[in-house]
């Protein structure tokens, strides 16, 4: 894109803090409510997902907390009364109140799908081979370019095409199965090169969380926000203001992902699941605090597994 073209957006997402959150029965499904009182003026009081940067690592948290045996019903509640829902659209009630409504179930599944790709981003950016592993299946297959009549392969599931070299009689290609037992499972392929390793999953990675990330970025509505004139004795012009604005929280939280993504610079601490930019490509902790937490962390583990 030529230098002309390019813009710097504003992204904005206002959500309403809801004033109460049950979880009810419905027809057999089990819902949650999250209530907002009628507001005394005309607007209600909206807090910027983009303003909050915690809005992840919570999420991240809260699933982990119900992973090792928390309970699930009053984590979400807990975590809903704090950010709201992460679907759906404010309805008005029979008691005049407005209320959004989204099922347990969907609420947990994209709660787990995010949590998954925080942590693979995380594992990504933080260079961390051994835990992408953990998600990540490689099945190595050898070509042997003379019986191939092109010089490349097209693999249709995952849509990629991989060029090799005419000089190459024998390639190799890994095959990558992402979360193949989670329903956003997928396939990626790349020339397999073992000196190139971490790069080769990292690539995969990314690959793999941009796709997902997509289906949820493009819902956001590019407007102006502003229409302004500027005058001054020499010039006079007008210019606006664009903003891409994202109706649901779980949109939005994607479309910070994908902030994220777009300058790699930032590694996520893996004390409190917030982005840094480390000033060394060694340092794995945001600050002091959470180095800290870490050693004692570790320090427990070894004194729990030594009794
Ligand atoms: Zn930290």
């Amino acid at each position: 894109m030529h230098k002309t073209f390019s813009f710097p957006i504003h992204c904005e997402s206002p959500q309403v803090k809801p004033d109460s959150v049950e979880v009810r029965n419905v027809n057999g499904e089990v819902v949650i409510f999250a209530s907002i009182n009628p507001p005394d003026s005309h607007a209600f009081e909206a807090y910027d997902v983009f303003d909050k940067v915690e809005i992840i690592p919570s999420l991240v948290k809260m699933v982990e907390k119900i992973k090792n045996g928390g309970n699930k019903k009053k984590e979400i509640k807990k975590w809903v009364k704090e950010w709201g829902l992460l679907k759906g659209s404010l309805t008005k009630n029979e008691f005049d109140q407005y209320e959004m409504r989204q099922s347990i179930d969907s609420f947990w599944r994209e709660a787990e799908k995010l949590y998954d790709l925080w942590n693979l981003h995380k594992h990504t950016v933080n260079r961390d081979l051994e835990s992408i592993k953990k998600h990540v299946q490689k099945k190595e297959k050898i070509y042997d370019s003379h019986t191939l009549n092109t010089d490349f392969i097209h693999d249709e599931e995952s849509g990629t095409y991989l060029f090799f070299s005419e000089s190459e009689s024998k390639v190799k290609v890994a095959e990558f199965f992402l979360f193949s037992n989670k329903d956003y499972k997928a396939k990626e392929i790349a020339i397999w090169d073992e000196s190139e390793e971490l790069v080769t999953y990292q690539y995969i990675c990314m690959h793999y969380i941009l796709n997902q990330i997509e289906e949820h970025v493009s819902k956001g509505i590019l407007r102006h926000y502003w229409l302004k004139r500027d005058s001054y004795q020499e010039k006079d012009y007008f210019k606006i203001e664009p903003i891409l604005t994202f109706n649901n929280l779980l949109d939005a939280l994607y479309m910070q992902l994908f902030i994220l993504m777009t300058e790699n610079e930032k590694k996520i601490c893996p004390v409190c699941e917030h982005p840094f930019t480390p000033e060394r490509k060694d340092k794995k902790y945001c600050s002091e605090t959470c180095y800290l937490t870490a050693k004692s962390r570790r320090y427990r583990a070894r004194k729990n597994a030594a009794m």
